[in-house]
């Protein structure tokens, strides 16, 4: 029986993606070939990797203006990759967490880093606004959502320089308005599709600002991916694959319109049950609250049940509840596959698990 799945990544995927990418392990079309076999040059391929690009500029209506990649590494690799890339004098950023926090250390190898706006103060349980961004760096980076610690932004924000967001765990939960950042990237793994393929959407005129008087290796330049098409070298395949499947689920269901539609829903259902329910309660401030990933913990006192409800979610096949380890507590992290059912599972469970601990 297929579980109910609040894994924080690799995240639960459509059926049809299950379905389909299954069906290609064997067979890819009539190619006689599987698609961990085909070759990353031919035309079958090629095919894959195109309806991709096409699908992710349709679904989240990327202007012409900007190229699509997709490569392997990681977010953690556009990390650094940045940094290098980009970073000449200062760069600054807002830190809201694991992640940024990450992202920072990276770009204190190449600059001056400046951390105009943090959560820090308050353990992360909010999303900083209204920050002034000051006009003499080369650019700002955000992250939009905070898988962690549970914390979103919803507007795409004004600046007077360049934007960059890692959207790792909130891609395609929402219409973006794209022309407002030089660059969004993440990994695949938490709604694009499985782990191992690094989605980047990046602006032609941004891209041509690139450092040149820096040496850069190549796999660690944007051109070098721009002008290969994502194929420099061998491609995560499969991933992309995958990856296609998801974004043809996406714009079945009615595009990302749809997906926010649903996680409002989804969210919505979550954060009630917790004003409701006098066990469990948001550690996040709202307003600041992630519709993809929502934690929660126990009101006073009640942290010794843990293990206890732990185990009375797996017996109702609930899994990927348990916090993360920096943080504790739990996490339901409801990414654009998952459904309204498994949410109301969920709820029962929370529920029902106070009317027998109360
Ligand atoms: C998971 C995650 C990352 C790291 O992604 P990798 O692909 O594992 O390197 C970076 N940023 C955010 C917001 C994430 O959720």
């Amino acid at each position: 029986m297929r579980k109910h799945i609040f894994n924080a990544g690799p995240c639960k995927l459509s059926d049809s993606c299950l379905e389909n990418t299954a069906k290609a392990v064997i067979e890819l079309n009539n190619s006689g070939q599987s698609i961990l076999e085909v070759s990353h040059r031919s035309k079958d391929f090629q095919a894959v990797i195109d309806e991709a690009t096409a699908l992710f500029k349709e679904c989240l209506n990327i202007p012409e203006n900007y190229h699509v990649l997709f490569l392997g590494g990681g977010a953690s690799t556009q990390f650094a990759m940045i940094p290098f890339n980009f970073l000449k004098k200062k760069a600054v950023y807002v830190n809201t967490g694991t992640w940024s926090s990450k992202a920072i250390k990276e770009a204190q190898l190449f600059g001056e880093v400046e951390v105009i706006a943090s959560s820090e103060d308050k353990k992360h349980t909010y999303y900083p606004k209204g920050f002034k961004i000051p006009a003499d760096a080369d650019y700002l980076h955000i992250t939009s959502n905070n898988t962690i610690r549970g914390t979103e932004i919803f507007e795409d924000l004004d600046s007077p320089i360049p934007v960059i967001a890692d959207m790792s765990s909130d891609i395609m939960s929402r219409p973006v308005d794209v022309s407002k950042y030089v660059m969004i990237y993440g990994g695949a793994q938490k709604n694009m599709g499985p782990s191992g393929a690094t989605f980047v959407i990046i602006q032609d005129e941004f891209m041509k600002t690139a450092i040149k008087d820096r040496v850069i290796p190549t796999m660690l330049k944007y051109d070098t991916h721009v002008d290969s098409g994502s194929m420099y070298n061998t491609p995560p395949c499969i991933n992309i694959f995958a990856l296609n499947e998801t974004l043809k689920w996406v714009k079945a269901q009615g595009g990302v319109e749809a997906m926010e539609k649903l996680a409002i829903e989804r969210a919505g259902l979550l954060y009630s049950e917790f004003d409701r329910n006098s066990l469990f309660k948001s550690p996040v401030e709202p307003g600041s609250r992630s519709r993809m990933n929502i934690p929660f913990v126990w009101t006073e006192g009640n942290d010794g049940l843990q293990d206890a409800f732990l185990k009375f979610a797996a017996d109702r096949n609930i899994v990927g509840l348990k916090g993360h380890r920096s943080v504790g507590g739990f996490r339901a992290s409801t990414y654009n596959a998952s459904t309204i059912e498994d949410v109301n599972v969920l709820v029962k469970c929370m529920q029902d698990f106070e009317a027998e601990n109360k």
